[in-house]
């Protein structure tokens, strides 16, 4: 398990990386939202970030999301934000729906009218952001960026959602300035989106980024940057 001087050191190291990204691209420190993605880590763990000031968790399997969210109920006041970054099945949304801050990966209208009814049912407002999928053969999940238009159109009409914006998962790469062209594209569309002014859809967030290309997607325009590995290092997924 990592320590607490080590997830200490991390933490410091990302913050002062964003810091410096957002000096080269002209842009306010508080423009990018750090969230720190904890999956398979342990409640101890994400407990120890916690305790260092973190206050933004993403996580991408529900039941391991909602266990996490149960364990902080318990265990602290002041709740942090939890952000859904996985892919959602149907079936799942009723657990999460009035539990987490934003749900990164909505790439269906299907999915989106289960959430607009589960939001309407707890009397809550659910932020969503469309998922693209850029090119990357590892992800089976988000849309095609020619269809993103006629989806964020489709669901616009859902009362209980909120479109913030789009999010995207490059692929994995050594060298970050190969996804630059990615995060690029991905910002375009969002200008295009946001300038057909549809009812119900704003296009102020931008999740994109992980831990090795965080950088060049604020450089890009990222609002979100969703790193694991960077802060609570290499995964052990047999836990
Ligand atoms: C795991 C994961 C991340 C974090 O990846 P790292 O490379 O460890 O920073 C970011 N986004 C999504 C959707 C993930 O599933």
């Amino acid at each position: 398990m990592i320590t607490t001087e080590e997830l200490k050191e991390n933490l410091a190291s990302v913050e002062k990386n964003i810091e410096e990204a957002c000096k080269r691209a002209g842009r306010e420190r508080d423009s990018v939202k750090l969230i720190s993605v904890s999956k398979t880590n342990p409640n101890e763990v994400l407990e120890m970030a916690y305790e260092l000031g973190v206050r933004v968790f993403g996580e991408n399997k529900v039941q391991e999301l909602t266990g996490k969210i149960d364990y902080f109920n318990e265990h602290v006041t002041e709740q942090p934000e939890w952000h859904l970054i996985g892919h959602l099945q149907t079936n799942k949304v009723k657990y999460i729906v009035g539990k987490v801050k934003l749900i990164h990966s909505v790439d269906s209208e299907k999915l989106a009218a289960v959430i607009d009814s589960e939001s309407k049912k707890k009397g809550v407002i659910s932020d969503i952001l469309v998922e693209i999928n850029i090119g990357n053969e590892e992800s089976k999940f988000g849309i095609d960026a020619s269809e993103t238009v006629e989806l964020v159109q489709s669901i616009a009409k859902y009362q209980n959602i909120r479109v913030k914006g789009l999010m995207c998962i490059a692929p994995y790469t050594e060298d970050p300035e190969e996804n630059r062209k990615f995060f690029k594209k991905i910002k375009k569309l969002s200008v295009d989106i946001a300038d057909k002014n549809i009812d119900n859809v704003s296009m102020c967030e931008l999740s994109m980024g992980m831990t090795g290309d965080y950088c060049v997607a604020i450089e890009e325009g990222a609002t979100m940057v969703r790193v694991g590995t960077g802060i609570f290092g290499r995964r052990n997924y047999a836990i």
